[in-house]
């Protein structure tokens, strides 16, 4: 038996044999009991670790070590469910034979170690040595634990060494846990686009998952809230180079737990001997809060170590020119010049503020054929975007950052095979991959775009001198390069591109490279976008095409982490039964969250309610553009009283029905100006009243007082000195957007 425990509440005991459950109270209470308890009258067994507010405890069970609590000491409640999965699972290769074996962190070793911190402020060491399957004698797992205090949080970090040949580490599932989710208010965040919260009624089933980075997996962070007990976890990644990994999400009705996990594919796992360390640090805290407060958790550890987070200034981004950062609506176009300008002058006229463009079919080629010969464009492109931009409409033409059609000329392989297959990503067995859309060739079969690697140079070049053709031969301000930040990475196993095979932080390092090498060269005043919100490449692009959250139950996650770091534009509008309530319910989202507003099909002008509608939310957020590029997301305002709701269908799916409060609100901040934006938005047909309570000092204004002005489209309204704790009954009109902006009462603003 070891013994060590700390000063600054850090303990770590360790004693013999296994103990068995008795039933979740009475467990409850032994293990919130074991935290108080000195070393020598714990369970034997138990390993104890104590991290502020949050406890864990380890049982050695037979030939493995489980997790078996996870406690929020300050509110008395287990976090962990009654049964949770093994900590970690590795799954090895023989690397000839093919056979795969998985190893768990709760059984099926000859030897288990806990080595307590040598001091204070170093991480506990837990070592899983010698499996019981012989072929893999002198592997050995270690998870070295950080203990913050501060935080409440627990921090991971898993290696797994001594691989010997032909055993290579294909995937290492770590850190697995299932949380307790038997309460009637059990909330769950996870990072699908923008963030979902999901809440009860909850169906029997529910999953969530998939290879991070991409659109529906766009930030390593997720929460569990128990609203009842004002507990919780926030349970992360921290991966400062955005590697490769899956996240596994999954709800059973029956067990009343949320398992959660990473799945991390190895890198060079198709290479015997080649060992693995977890990219980052995984991270357990306790969390007294919602989704908001788990993404100032997130916001926090981003802003410090994520290598992809770009350098702000007071303005914002310095390397975005200043009219993307401004620029507060967007259309969308189809065709060639002449039908492309009138409709945009039209469309810039009325809406009367800057317009940018996001333009299809430039080029002659169909959509999503023949990739990625894009030139010539079409006959009188360059004229009219000569003419648009003289009139104030930026253009952005679309171009594929990620395809290469293996007929790339009809039906013909022009250069498929000849230039660009030794550059595709390919699969174990050295065949491209290869996905289709719903593009198809003269003789109506599927056109096959092979996916190329970003880490060669044949593929690097193509795209930058694409980018590079489009802004100086045609002058466009912006270039769109689709799916970038949409599709996952995927695992190449060509060893002649020299990356590492498989998983790792490869992938988004190389896009990062081939994005920093286009924005080197391209003019200071253009900019470059992609699709979806994928976060680990926000400093090679000035915005991202968000077009893809439509979906119920969001929350403005990524807004509240990357808000100011990233320009937001384009919701998919389309039709359906319900086409002006969801462009309403879509646009009100959008200036909520922050984002540019559309993008719009040119003709939306023609429907007089919902222009009308557009002008007064573009305007306003035109009133207020620099608080979205220069300040910060602040906790959206909660209103009293009922708010009804409004439900609609989006059409993302069919039938895509969403439902949001007919009343939604949000909350930009300047925080070094003491200076917040409240925004509201009714996007019903019925006007609203509702109670406003508001602490002006959260939102940065300090002092008794604080000076209210209602800012709507046309400008400022009126203006009024209130008590920094405000509360107001307040009339939301019909379909009406308007801000209060928040000024601290010191002459200084
Ligand atoms: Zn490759």
């Amino acid at each position: 038996m070891r013994r060590n425990c700390f000063a600054m509440g850090l303990c770590l005991c360790v004693l013999g044999a296994a103990i068995t459950s008795h039933g979740a109270e009475p467990v409850a209470a032994r293990q919130e009991a074991a935290f108080q308890l000195p070393a020598d009258k714990r369970p034997a067994g138990w390993t104890v670790l104590k991290a502020g507010d949050l406890g864990a405890i380890f049982d050695r069970q037979g030939d493995g070590l489980q997790l078996v609590s996870l406690f929020d000491l300050a509110k008395h409640r287990q976090l962990l469910a009654a049964k949770s999965p093994a900590l970690f699972t590795v799954t090895m290769r023989q690397t000839e034979s093919k056979e795969e074996v998985s190893l768990r962190a709760d059984a099926g070793w000859e030897r288990i170690q806990v080595a307590p911190a040598p001091k204070p402020g170093t991480p506990v060491e837990l070592s899983w040595q010698t499996p019981k399957d012989k072929r893999l004698k002198g592997l050995r797992v270690t998870v070295l634990g950080s203990l913050d205090e501060a935080a409440g949080a627990l921090r991971w970090k898993l290696s797994v060494d001594h691989v010997e040949q032909p055993w290579s580490v294909r995937h290492v599932v770590f850190p697995q846990v299932a949380v307790d989710a038997s309460s009637p208010q059990f909330e769950f965040f996870y990072p699908k686009g923008p963030g979902q919260v999901k809440r009860a009624p909850w169906p029997p089933q529910f999953s969530y998952g998939g290879m991070y980075p991409q659109g529906w997996i766009s930030m390593q962070f997720m929460a569990a809230s128990d609203k009842q007990h004002g507990t919780g976890l926030y349970y992360a990644m921290h991966d400062p180079q955005g590697s490769s990994k899956e996240v596994h999400v999954d709800w059973q009705q029956a067990s009343q737990a949320m398992s959660l996990a990473f799945d991390v594919p190895a890198e060079n796992m198709d290479v015997a001997g080649n060992g693995y360390v977890s990219p980052g640090e995984s991270v357990w805290q306790v969390l007294h809060g919602d989704w908001f407060d788990a993404a100032l958790i997130y916001r926090a550890w981003v802003r410090q170590n994520a290598a992809w987070f770009p350098k702000l200034t007071s303005e914002g981004r310095a390397d975005t020119p200043l009219w993307m950062r401004e620029l507060p609506l967007w259309a969308q176009s189809w065709g060639d010049g002449k039908k492309v300008v009138p409709e945009l002058k039209a469309f810039a006229k009325t809406m009367a503020v800057p317009v940018g463009t996001h333009w299809y079919g430039w080029h002659n080629n169909p959509f999503d054929n023949d990739y990625p010969h894009y030139f010539p464009a079409s006959e009188g492109f360059g004229d009219a975007v000569r003419e648009l931009q003289a009139n104030g409409v930026y253009i952005m033409p679309y171009i594929n950052g990620r395809l290469w059609d293996t007929h790339d000329k009809g039906k013909e392989d022009f250069q498929f095979s000849s230039v660009a297959r030794p550059a595709a990503t390919k699969d174990e067995a050295g065949k491209p991959y290869i996905e289709t859309y719903g593009s198809k060739e003269s003789d109506g079969s599927p056109v096959q775009l092979a996916v190329m690697c970003p880490s060669t140079q044949l593929w690097q070049t193509k795209v930058r001198q694409t980018v590079l053709r489009l802004m100086n031969e045609y002058g466009t301000k912006a270039v769109y390069i689709d799916q970038v930040a949409a599709a996952a990475p995927v695992l190449c196993f060509d060893h002649a591109h020299g990356h590492p095979t498989g998983g790792g932080h490869w992938w988004t390092g190389s896009y990062n490279e081939m994005l920093a090498a286009i924005r080197r060269e391209k003019p200071a005043d253009r900019m470059v976008t992609t699709e979806c919100n994928a976060e680990p490449y926000v400093k090679s692009f000035d915005g991202y095409l968000t077009w893809h959250w439509c979906c119920d139950d969001q929350v403005p996650a990524f807004p509240a982490v990357y808000g100011g770091a990233i320009q937001m534009l384009g919701r998919a509008y389309r039709g359906g039964p319900t086409p002006e309530l969801a462009l309403r319910m879509k646009a009100g989202q959008q200036f909520v969250f922050g984002e540019q507003i559309g993008w719009f099909d040119p003709s939306v002008i023609h429907n007089p309610q919902s222009a009308d509608f557009l002008r007064q939310v573009v305007g306003v957020r035109w009133q207020l553009r620099r608080a979205f590029y220069a300040g910060e997301m602040a906790r959206p305002p909660k209103l009293q009283g009922r708010i009804p709701t409004v439900r609609a269908d989006w059409q993302w799916d069919n039938p895509g029905w969403v439902t949001t409060d007919a009343v939604m609100t949000g909350a930009w901040t300047l925080p070094r100006e003491h200076h917040s934006m409240l925004l509201f938005v009714n996007v019903s047909d019925q006007p609203v009243t509702a109670r406003v309570q508001i602490d002006a000092a959260a939102y940065g204004a300090e002092g008794p007082q604080v000076r209210i002005v209602t800012v709507k489209a046309t400008g400022q309204g009126e203006s009024s000195v209130s008590p920094s704790k405000i509360e107001r009954e307040l009339l939301f009109p019909a379909r009406s957007a308007f801000a209060w902006e928040l000024r601290q009462v010191d002459g200084k603003k």
